[in-house]
C-alpha cells in the first residue's frame, strides 16, 4: 500500500454547498472517508485567498472566515475548527525558499476551504494550513509551486486545490431554477478534461491560449489557479481522475480532480 495521498481539486461552487447534501458535497465526503492512509494535515489553496504575495497560514487555531455576502443567516453561523499547524507552515516556507513566504497569523480558513472540509472532514479533526495565492505572477508559478510542494504528499498531507476551473459569476443563474450549461462553459472543460488524462500540463497551465473559452471561462484567474497547485504536485504517469462534476447554473464548473 502506498503511503502516497492524492493531490485534489475540488469546484467549491457556491457556497451554500457548505450546508447542503447533494452529489458534489457526497461526492466530497466519499473521498475523505476513503483515503488511505488518513492525511495528518491538509494544505488548502483556495481562490479566496488571493493577495500580492506568497503566504501560509501559521496559527495554532485558524478562524472560520466567512468571506461571501447575501446569504442565509445560518451560513455566517457554520464554524469549521480544524487546528493549524505551524511546523506544517514552516516546512513549508522552506520547501519555496529561497521564495519569501509571509507566516500569516490573520487569516484563517475562508470559505473556499472549509465549504468543501466541511464535508471532506465533517469533524475537523484534521489540521488545515492555507497557502495564498499570489495574484501578481503567472500561471506557470503556481503550477511550480506545486512541483515544491509535492513532496508533502509523501509526509501525510493532502493537497487541496478549491476553486472552479469554469468560473463566470456574471452569466450564473442564481436562484434554484436549473439552467442549461453554456456552450463555451462545457468546451473549456471538456477541453480542459481531455488535456488533464494525456498529461499534457503545459496546456493546462497555458489555458488562456483558448481564446474567447478562456476569457469567458475564467474571466479572472483566482479560481482556475488552484488547479494548477494540484496539478504541480503530481507525478509523472499518475491517474487522473474525476471524482464529480456538473456546470452549475449555467457558467460554474464542478469538476473535481484526483491525482493518484
Ligand atoms: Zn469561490
Amino acid at each position: 500500500m502506498s503511503a502516497r495521498l492524492p493531490a485534489v481539486f475540488l469546484g467549491h461552487g457556491n457556497p451554500m454547498n457548505a450546508l447542503e447534501q447533494n452529489a458534489w458535497t457526497r461526492a466530497w465526503a466519499a473521498l475523505g472517508a476513503g483515503l488511505e492512509p488518513r492525511p495528518r494535515a491538509v494544505l488548502a489553496i483556495s481562490a479566496h485567498w488571493y493577495i500580492p504575495g506568497t503566504a501560509v497560514t501559521a496559527m495554532a487555531t485558524p478562524r472560520t472566515i466567512h468571506d461571501f455576502g447575501g446569504f442565509p443567516r445560518e451560513l455566517y453561523a457554520v464554524r469549521y475548527d480544524a487546528p493549524g499547524d505551524p511546523a506544517l507552515a514552516e516546512r513549508i516556507a522552506a520547501l519555496l525558499a529561497p521564495l519569501p513566504v509571509g507566516a500569516d497569523l490573520t487569516w484563517g480558513l475562508d470559505h473556499g476551504t472549509w465549504s468543501v472540509l466541511r464535508h471532506v472532514f465533517p469533524r475537523a479533526d484534521v489540521p488545515v494550513v492555507q497557502l495564498s495565492i499570489d495574484a501578481t505572477r503567472p500561471p506557470a508559478f503556481h503550477y511550480e509551486l506545486g512541483v515544491r510542494l509535492r513532496a508533502l504528499r509523501e509526509a501525510g498531507v493532502l493537497i487541496l486545490g478549491s476553486g472552479n476551473v469554469v468560473h463566470n459569476l456574471n452569466a450564473y443563474a442564481w436562484g434554484r431554477h436549473p439552467a442549461e450549461p453554456y456552450d463555451w462553459a462545457v468546451r473549456f472543460e471538456s477541453t480542459l478534461r481531455a488535456r488533464l488524462l494525456a498529461g499534457d500540463h503545459l496546456s493546462v497551465v497555458d489555458y488562456s491560449a483558448l481564446g474567447e473559452d478562456a476569457l469567458l471561462a475564467a474571466p479572472t484567474p483566482e479560481h482556475y489557479l488552484p488547479l494548477l497547485y494540484a496539478l504541480g504536485a503530481s507525478f509523472p504517469e499518475e491517474l487522473v481522475t474525476f471524482p464529480t462534476d456538473g456546470i452549475d447554473g449555467g457558467s460554474v464548473s464542478m469538476l473535481a480532480v484526483r491525482f493518484g
